[in-house]
């Protein structure tokens, strides 16, 4: 057998060998609690994570295009900081997680959150949208949501179970995807795909839960959404290809919101 050949024979089989039915979080009070097929390993999928990050601010900052503005990066870091303080009511090891979180020059209408906990918050997300902090926060909720649950880690396993996978590297990064020019680049092959339809609900409901316990308004996400759709208008805001607007969004949204009012109220008395 060809070297490589065996390589990726051993991933797959070890990969394989880690196939487990998981809940990632527990429910919180907006009620998530579908069971999750998991065939690659959590860790795994963080270390390739925080390599990329590291890359990508390295990348960025040598363009002096890393937290440029100190007065936004402290107002984005604030309100993550206060969403993250309350990430354990739906995983209580998330308070161990090594987050991060940093400012991207860039006129994309983006914001990330990749596996572990790595945060990046393009400045056209703020600007475009000339977004609230409860706005903020709602994007936040949601990014920080999908890795709570650990979305990507589905949809790379999703992969491995359809023989697809040849590297986690090359699942989570997208092959390729490392010749583009600026900070684009960080497309990685998981986290630059479309969001199932099922994945987007969750993030919507946790975030907008994470986002009233914080002291947040939770019917900002709604807002959130309306501005994004008015800026899909002139071109779309990559925000909207990898998180696809689904038609009853605005309805379980408002429905979400209003069943975590009373967390915002106690939050913000
Ligand atoms: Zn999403």
């Amino acid at each position: 057998m060809h070297a490589g050949r065996r390589v990726f024979a051993i991933v797959i089989l070890s990969l394989l060998t880690a196939c487990e039915t998981v809940q990632t979080t527990q429910s919180g009070a907006v009620g998530v609690d579908r069971q999750q097929y998991m065939a690659v390993p959590s860790q795994e999928l963080a270390q390739a994570a925080d390599k990329q990050y590291a890359e990508l601010l390295a990348q960025a900052k040598q363009k002096n295009l890393l937290n440029r503005n100190a007065a936004q990066v402290a107002r984005v870091r604030t309100i993550a900081n206060r969403l993250i303080a309350q990430t354990p009511v739906f995983r209580p090891d998330a308070r161990r997680w090594d987050w991060e979180i940093n400012v991207l020059t860039s006129d994309e209408v983006n914001a990330w959150c990749m596996p572990g906990g790595k945060i990046a918050v393009y400045t056209g997300l703020i600007d475009k949208l000339q977004i609230t902090d409860d706005e903020l926060a709602a994007v936040l909720g949601h990014e920080i949501s999908h890795a709570l649950r650990e979305h990507a880690r589905e949809r790379v396993s999703e992969k491995a179970a359809a023989g697809s996978l040849i590297s986690i590297g090359s699942a989570l990064f997208g092959l390729g995807s490392l010749g583009q020019q600026g900070i684009e680049y960080a497309y990685m092959g998981v986290i630059g795909l479309p969001n199932s339809r099922l994945h987007e609900t969750e993030a919507d409901r946790m975030g907008v839960e994470l986002a009233a316990r914080a002291g947040y308004d939770p019917r900002a996400a709604q807002s959130l959404w309306q501005k994004m759709a008015k800026a899909s208008s002139n071109e779309t805001p990559t925000f909207l290809s990898t998180h696809p607007s689904r038609e009853d969004r605005q309805k379980d949204l408002a429905a979400v919101a209003q069943r975590v009012m009373p967390l915002y109220q106690q939050a913000s008395r």
